[in-house]
């Protein structure tokens, strides 16, 4: 996958973040941090969100088949 590929990935799952309503009060979530972890050797993007309206927290789970290893130190450098 390209770097564009990727950012279109990482797009589409603020789409998904954009869409879910606060499971409190309805609001919207806000991203705060995204991570990229590996479980089990499978990468995943890890999107902390906050309400905007009542501050609730919530931790969004994306696999990110994309990603290699080596990859994930580039990836973080252009979020940051
Ligand atoms: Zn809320």
């Amino acid at each position: 996958m390209t770097l564009r590929d990727i950012m279109m990935y990482i797009e589409s799952e603020y789409k998904v973040i954009n869409h879910t309503p606060c499971e409190l009060c309805g609001g919207e979530y806000l991203t705060e941090d995204i991570q990229v972890a590996f479980i089990d050797d499978v990468p995943y993007d890890l999107c902390a969100c906050i309400c905007q309206n009542c501050g609730h927290e919530k931790i969004f789970e994306f696999s990110a088949p994309f990603i290699e290893q080596k990859q994930s130190n580039k990836l973080k450098k252009n979020l940051n």
